[in-house]
């Protein structure tokens, strides 16, 4: 019985049969989005974020409050900053080198 809604649900089978099947559970960290089995009483350390209202997956990494979707946007924006970066330098070489070529020699 779970106390709580899950991300997600799988059943896993074993190829040899059906004696292997298993219904498993998952939650989602909500700073990672990593996935999760729910294993009640296995003594995985995972939290909650009373912020995101969602479980997180317990990792030293996930304690601060950082929406997966906020860290997705941040990296988005790096890239996007580097992306328009380059090509302001590749401007500047081309305009650099079209100043410092001389001038072709006449006759
Ligand atoms: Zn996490
Ligand atoms: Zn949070």
């Amino acid at each position: 019985m779970l106390l709580r809604r899950a991300d997600s649900y799988g059943i896993w089978t074993n190829v040899d049969g059906d004696s292997g099947k298993r219904e498993v559970d998952y939650l989602h960290c909500a700073h990672c989005d990593l996935s999760f089995e729910v294993i009640p009483g296995s003594g995985h350390k995972r939290s909650f974020c009373t912020l995101c209202a969602r479980a997180t997956c317990g990792a030293l990494a996930c304690q601060p409050c950082v929406p997966y979707m906020k860290k997705l946007e941040a990296e988005e924006k790096a890239i996007n900053a580097a992306i328009q970066r380059q090509a302001f330098l590749d401007a500047i070489a081309i305009e650099q080198g079209n100043w410092s070529q001389p001038p072709a020699p006449k006759g």
